[in-house]
């Protein structure tokens, strides 16, 4: 080899591991705040889990009643990602792509869905009602320094009680996701509601978003564009039923 080919090669080797470099630090560290967990481990933390007892809870609630929001109207869209492995554990969580919440929370997704067809969008929903032993697993497989991400199970999250559900917007021309400022289950600065970056379309979709969400009583979480809470969730019970034991019908 000539000293020539040798330095071409040298270059080559550099931008090559440069390019590495930097695509390892656009991906996981900032999209997500976890490690990738070896299957075994995922497998023990899924046990325990499932033994695992959620708080108990003393007051007044409303009764449960846990609807599948699709089954209310089916324009709507899921792309449910802890039902397969795009999500930050990498790994299948959910044993099903469904989504559900609580009647008046789902009635009124429904009625935001109808808003923004005069937009020309739907909504495409990432998440509703969430078992309590997955929030724990959540917590579980979180080092200690990043649990700002995740929900306590001492205290359970408002996907617990079926009153939280994450999703965005779909173009109902072309059936795709709606580019927004940050992807679903993005932890950095891009997730704000309010973050002045990104294109000025992809701010005025997820404020677009947020208006329909809003006018049906709905708040937004202060890190996440994607996350609503609606209106009661406090009167709701932590939830720690499985998804194949919730009804089908409406
Ligand atoms: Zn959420």
């Amino acid at each position: 080899m000539t000293l020539r080919a040798l330095h071409a090669l040298r270059a080559a080797l550099a931008a090559g591991l440069l390019a590495t470099l930097l695509s390892a630090c656009a991906g996981s560290p900032s999209r997500y705040p976890v490690p990738a967990l070896p299957a075994s481990k995922l497998e023990q933390l899924r046990a325990d889990a499932l033994l695992a007892v959620p708080p108990d809870e003393t007051g007044e609630f409303l009764d449960t009643d846990l609807v599948e929001v699709v089954s209310l109207d089916p324009s709507l869209r899921l792309d449910v990602r802890y039902a397969g492995a795009d999500n930050f554990l990498r790994a299948p969580i959910y044993p099903e792509a469904r989504v559900f919440l609580q009647r008046p929370a789902a009635e009124a997704v429904v009625r935001a869905n109808r808003a923004l067809q005069a937009h020309g969008y739907g909504l495409l929903l990432f998440d509703g009602y969430r078992p309590w032993y997955v929030t724990w697993m959540f917590w579980e497989a979180t080092p200690a320094q990043k649990r700002n991400f995740v929900a306590d199970p001492a205290t359970g999250s408002r996907h617990n009680r079926g009153c939280a559900i994450d999703l965005t917007l779909f173009d109902r021309k072309t059936g795709l996701e709606v580019p927004m400022p940050s992807g679903y289950d993005e932890f950095s600065e891009r997730a704000h509601p309010n973050y002045s970056g990104g294109t000025a379309e992809q701010r005025a979709a997820r404020d677009l978003l947020r208006t329909a969400m809003e006018a049906e009583g709905f708040t937004v979480n202060d890190d996440e564009w994607w996350h609503y809470d609606c209106r009661d969730w406090r009167k709701y019970r932590i939830g720690n039923a499985f998804f194949k034991d919730l009804a089908r019908t409406r």
